[in-house]
């Protein structure tokens, strides 16, 4: 008899995002002529910098020839985008990482889920709550918790972000094998200074733990003495895997390119304690599951670094950030306490009332989307995050909306 694998069962039957899609869904059939404005999901509105247009039309016609047509890339991308990446992103910045530490994918989601698959069944997980839920369903989907009581899975060690400690996660009181971050973090926009990263990475190589870090978010980052990459953190080779993506960066969303970065430093041990590097693991992983990023999507990749393409992307993300300073101003005229919208596109707010009615309440009443806080993590239970993804006009409208409910 075919079994399943129970785990699954384990896991919260709705997805946040469908969740909301339905709510969506119900408002959209009674209010038909309502004009919803989605401030929900951190999607990106605006189109591909033209710099990636021209590179991907290119790259289509030369698989229009078979003279340049190219069939299965290498699995781990192609070496002019690894190299690239390894330049502009890392080299520049001081920190050491080799154009073959990099693996080329199809997404951060992807690669964030699927990473703990090469780690042992029965570690230590440390996770932030609020979290990008992908991290927590992928180890409960592994076998790594237990039920859910009280909305939190046994065996998880749940690091609270709240406006205590800045929405920064306190180090855990004892060893944990297995640690996410993610800077600028999603849900509450918070962002780590070099300092903070650096208590990370050392009580890591203590333990002998690995980070798992999350940087897709890395681009709004107005800050420059802020760590870009866990790599500016001496020793950060030695014990953390980094994930990035073009999706928030250049609008890659549907396009589909990301990547991970694992350095060959990077160890993990087997049940005797002899170490293995994490490097070779993931290689053999990527090579045998994953067939690479079509080459289309990764000469456009390529062309984010572009003389041209840097320009176009920072046009976007200042276009985004724009929105978020709007959103920020708002929500402090109307005495919201908030986090966020500095380093991110995403405004952490702080509705001091449930999460879920508050996300009711701003769209039957102003037909705005929000995310509630709650479909984070517990310590979200009381805030919403709004996104900066959306028209300037979009924004504007929302604002206003939700400026006349709260003061009605
Ligand atoms: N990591 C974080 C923190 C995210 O918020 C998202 C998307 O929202 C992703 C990863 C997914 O990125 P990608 O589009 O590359 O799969």
């Amino acid at each position: 008899m075919i079994r399943i694998n129970e785990n699954f069962l384990k896991l919260q039957t709705s997805y946040l995002f469908s969740n909301i899609a339905n709510k969506i869904n119900e408002y959209q059939k009674a209010n038909p002529e309502s004009a919803i404005i989605k401030l929900g999901i951190g999607d990106a509105t605006r189109a591909l910098p033209p710099a990636c247009v021209a590179a991907f039309h290119r790259a289509v016609d030369e698989m229009a020839e078979d003279d340049t047509f190219r069939g299965y890339g290498p699995e781990q991308g192609y070496p002019f985008l690894r190299e690239k990446i390894a330049a502009e992103d890392f080299q520049a910045r001081g920190a050491d990482i080799a154009a073959d530490e990099i693996f080329i994918s199809d997404g951060a989601k992807c690669d964030t889920g699927n990473f703990q698959e090469i780690l042992a069944g029965n570690i230590s997980v440390a996770l932030p709550d609020p979290v990008y839920p992908v991290y927590l369903d992928t180890n409960v989907m592994a076998g790594r918790t237990g039920s859910m009581k009280n909305g939190r899975y046994e065996n998880i060690h749940y690091m609270e972000c709240t406006p205590e400690n800045g929405f920064i996660p306190d180090l855990p009181p004892e060893s944990v094998d297995l640690i996410y971050l993610c800077f600028p973090n999603n849900p509450t926009g918070a962002m780590i200074s070099k300092p903070e990263l650096s208590r990370w990475v050392d009580f890591a190589r203590e333990n002998k733990s690995l980070i798992l870090y999350d940087a897709a978010y890395e681009a709004f980052i107005s800050d420059d003495t802020l760590p870009h990459s866990i790599y500016e953190i001496e020793g950060a080779r030695e014990i953390a895997v980094e994930f990035r993506s073009f999706s928030k960066t250049a609008g890659f969303t549907g396009t589909r390119c990301a990547f991970t970065v694992v350095p060959k430093e990077c160890m993990a041990y087997d049940s005797a304690g002899n170490a293995h590097s994490l490097h070779m693991l993931w290689h053999r992983r990527h090579s045998t599951k994953f067939n690479g990023v079509s080459y289309p999507v990764q000469r456009a990749a390529e062309a984010v670094y572009s003389p041209e393409g840097k320009q176009q992307v920072k046009a976007i993300i200042d276009f985004y950030m724009k929105n978020a300073g709007h959103i920020r101003r708002e929500i402090h005229d109307l005495d919201y306490e908030y986090m966020g919208g500095t380093h991110s596109p995403y405004i952490w707010i702080n509705t001091k009332s449930d999460s879920w009615e508050f996300f009711d309440m701003l769209l039957n009443k102003a037909g705005v989307v929000c995310t509630p806080g709650l479909g984070f993590g517990t310590c979200g239970q009381q805030f919403i995050r709004l996104s900066a993804f959306n028209s300037y006009e979009n924004v504007e409208t929302a604002m206003k909306r939700i400026h006349q409910i709260v003061r009605s």
